[in-house]
């Protein structure tokens, strides 16, 4: 089947030319070794982005986040996460698995809750029958609740709170980017708050593999111990981490175009009759959207796709995301794909 606009998801994104030529005669060594010239500037460049002592290019934001993790916690420990986060739902139940820990899902509001929330759920230190709270967990963009950015004040708050009952914060920021240039700020505006924070390179920035963890130097040392540990660690990588460098400088300002056509595509599936939307709560490159009772939502996901409009269902409504694959045209034609599916029911 041929997929004309792909908007299942930003990782579908494919490196460009520009970016295929850029990793083809990047400098490499042995990266095990911290040989990998590449692999070093990438880690440097994103220590300095992101405001923190170091950093380490890891396969995957998902291994990044499980490495988090273990560095953080002992088994047995609880994590405070909002109930939505992709840690709960998309990680294979790594954190029981690798960690031994606990997750308390809170729920929050769009993704976020509050510091009240938080000290509501910190479980007593010294009650003897209760997990011991460790950390708390904060994604942003929030995914499941649609590309919504933390705001920062409340992210503050709950930083302070976390830093004053000595629990470490780690930042979900696998869309991070997306976060800071739809909301103005560089990315260490909302890093700062945060002890360690995971990036993710295949997403919207449009790398083929690869992530960054970003923290305190020697808690990264211990990282890199996990890394090798979980069958991470890699050789001549710096072929991956020259696509990553290449994002940085490229692909970055680029998501604000990510985000208009996210806001047209809320905007024209507004006026589809059937199609349930609230376009003004469209953040960034992510957008969620119902039926009417009458219009079954998995019917609508097939018709699109046999049209070659391709979406997701993960629940209950269907999601769109923009990506450098995404022009006005695409958007265009989803929009029109989805009217005239709709118009058959
Ligand atoms: C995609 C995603 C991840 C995992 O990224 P991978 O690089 O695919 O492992 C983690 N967190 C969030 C919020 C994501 O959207």
């Amino acid at each position: 089947m041929r997929i004309d606009v792909d908007l299942y998801s930003d990782t579908v994104t494919e490196p460009t030319r520009a970016m295929r030529e850029f990793m083809c005669f990047a400098p490499v060594g042995d990266e095990q070794k911290q040989e990998d010239p590449s692999v070093n500037r990438l880690q440097e460049t994103v220590a300095d982005l992101l405001g923190k002592e170091a950093a380490l290019f890891l396969p995957s934001a998902t291994m990044a986040n499980q490495i988090a993790l273990k560095c953080h916690t002992e088994p047995g420990d609880e994590v405070i996460v909002d109930a939505g986060s992709h840690v709960v739902h998309f990680e294979v139940g790594g954190p029981a698995f690798h960690s031994g820990v606990m997750l308390r899902p809170l729920e929050g509001a769009r993704g976020f809750f509050t510091a009240a929330q938080v000290q509501a759920a910190i479980r007593p230190p010294d009650f003897v029958h209760m997990p011991r709270t460790r950390a708390v967990w904060v994604e942003n963009t929030h995914n499941q609740a649609g590309g919504t950015i933390w705001p920062r004040e409340q992210l503050a708050a709950v930083a302070a709170l976390a830093r004053a009952r000595g629990l470490a914060l780690h930042m979900d920021g696998a869309r991070l980017l997306n976060a800071a240039v739809a909301a103005g700020a560089p990315p260490a505006a909302f890093t700062e708050h945060v002890d360690t924070v995971t990036l993710c390179l295949s997403k919207g920035l449009g790398c083929p593999v690869g992530a960054v963890l970003a923290g305190p130097a020697a808690l990264l040392d211990r990282a890199r111990r996990y890394k090798h540990l979980f069958g991470g660690a890699m050789r001549q990588a710096g072929i991956l981490a020259a696509a990553g460098l290449y994002a940085l400088n490229h692909h970055v300002d680029r998501l604000a175009d990510d985000h208009a056509r996210a806001r047209r595509l809320a905007q024209g599936l507004a006026g589809v009759p059937g199609v349930r939307i609230d376009p003004a709560a469209v953040e960034t490159n992510i957008v969620f959207f119902a039926c009417d009772d009458g219009l079954d939502p998995a019917a609508l996901v097939a018709g699109c796709l046999a049209a070659g409009v391709r979406f997701s269902l993960p629940g209950q409504q269907i999601r769109a995301v923009t990506h450098l694959g995404i022009d006005d045209a695409a958007i265009d034609r989803a929009v029109a794909v989805v009217a005239e599916v709709a118009a058959r029911r």
